[in-house]
C-alpha cells in the first residue's frame, strides 16, 4: 500500500492510532481504500444497500456552509465502494465486521463473550451476519461469522448466536432500514459513562459527532433476551447513530459497517474524555451553534467511514487472516 506508514507497535492508550481530527488537512496522500481488500471491485455502480431513511434527521442533507471543509469536500479523498454484485457487497461487508471485531478487541472492548456487531445482508435484508457466540473478537476471520434470520434461527454457520444479540440487533435492524450495521459492546469507558444515565455534552470536537444524535435508554432490567426489550432500545435509538444503554454500554449504527465501527470508538473515547474532564473540573460546552456545524463536519455518514479508514489499513497489514 503506497504512502502508508504503519507504526509497529499497537497501543491503545496513549494515542497508538493518533488519528488526527483536523482531515482534510492530515490527507496529504490519500490511498485508494479499493488497494485494501484483494479482490475487491470499486468499478460497479449499483449499491444493493437498504435505502437511506428520512428518519436520519441528524444526517440530513446539510446546507453547504456546513459541508466546507469536511474531508468529504477535499480532493482525491477515498470513497465508499460501490458494488456490481450482491454477492461482493456481501463479502465486503463481512470482511468489515472481522475487521472491525479486531479492532474492538484491540481497543479491549470486549468482556467475556458480551458484545456483537451486526451487518445486514444486502439480499435478504432481514437476515443479518453476526459474530459467533463465545468467539474472541480478536481471533474471528469472515468465515467465521454466522448469518442469522428474523426468527433469531442461525442460516448459515456452525455456531450459536448469542441471544443478546438477536434480541437488540434484530430490532434495531428492523426499526432502522437505513441501518447497515450496529455495534454493541461492554467497553469500559462506555459503561462507566452509562451509569450515570446522561447523554454525552459538546465538550470536544469529537463529542460533537453526537451532539443531538444520540439517545439514551433510561431503563435496566438485566441481560436483554426478549425482542420486546430490544425494541424499546430501538426507541430509544430513535433516528439517531447512537445510544447510551443505562447501566450496561453503547450501541451505534451506521448505513456501513466501517461508519457503525468508527462511532462506537469515537463515542467510547468521548465517554473517557468527559469522564476524565468532569473529574479534573467544570468542562466548557460548545456552543449550540458551533456543535451543530461540528457536527455537520465529523458527523456525517462519509467521515464516520472514512475515519474507520486507517485504522482498517493497519488491520489488514497486522492481521491479513481477517479476510479468509
Ligand atoms: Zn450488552
Amino acid at each position: 500500500m503506497r504512502g502508508v506508514e504503519v507504526e509497529k507497535d499497537f497501543e491503545v492508550e496513549g494515542g497508538g492510532f493518533n488519528l488526527s481530527q483536523d482531515f482534510p488537512q492530515a490527507v496529504a496522500a490519500p490511498v485508494d481504500s479499493t488497494e485494501m481488500v484483494p479482490g475487491f471491485n470499486s468499478s460497479g455502480a449499483s449499491h444493493f444497500g437498504p435505502k437511506r431513511s428520512k428518519l436520519a434527521a441528524s444526517t440530513s442533507p446539510l446546507p453547504e456552509d456546513e459541508m466546507a471543509g469536511s474531508p468529504a469536500s477535499a480532493p482525491n479523498v477515498p470513497q465508499p465502494p460501490k458494488f456490481a454484485t450482491a454477492a461482493e457487497e456481501r463479502l465486503h461487508r463481512k470482511r468489515m465486521l472481522a475487521a472491525a471485531f479486531r479492532l474492538f478487541s484491540r481497543f479491549e472492548f470486549d468482556e467475556g463473550v458480551a458484545g456483537h456487531i451486526t451487518a445486514r445482508d444486502p439480499e435478504r435484508l432481514d437476515h443479518f451476519w453476526v459474530n459467533p457466540f463465545g468467539m474472541h473478537f480478536g481471533q474471528i476471520r469472515a468465515s467465521d461469522l454466522i448469518l442469522v434470520n428474523h426468527r433469531g434461527q442461525v442460516v448459515e454457520g456452525n455456531h450459536p448466536v448469542n441471544g443478546a444479540a438477536f434480541a437488540i440487533h434484530s430490532q434495531v435492524h428492523a426499526a432502522r432500514p437505513d441501518v447497515v450495521a450496529a455495534a454493541h459492546a461492554h467497553s469500559v469507558f462506555g459503561k462507566s459513562w452509562a451509569s450515570l444515565g446522561r447523554l454525552l455534552d459538546p465538550i470536544t470536537q469529537d463529542a460533537c459527532a453526537f451532539f443531538e444524535d444520540h439517545g439514551l435508554f433510561a431503563d435496566f432490567t438485566g441481560v436483554v433476551y426478549e425482542t420486546s426489550e430490544g425494541e424499546r432500545i430501538a426507541k430509544a435509538l430513535g433516528p439517531h447513530k447512537a445510544a447510551i444503554l443505562r447501566n450496561h454500554g453503547l450501541l451505534t449504527v451506521g448505513e456501513t459497517v466501517e461508519e457503525a465501527a468508527w462511532w462506537f470508538i469515537t463515542m467510547d473515547r468521548s465517554c473517557h474524555a468527559q469522564l476524565l474532564a468532569e473529574a479534573a473540573g467544570d468542562p466548557v460546552k460548545i456552543d449550540h451553534a458551533q456543535a451543530i456545524a461540528t457536527r455537520g463536519q465529523v458527523g456525517t455518514h462519509f467521515a464516520g467511514w472514512f475515519q474507520f479508514q486507517p485504522l482498517l489499513t493497519r488491520m489488514l497489514r497486522d492481521e491479513p487472516d481477517l479476510l479468509d
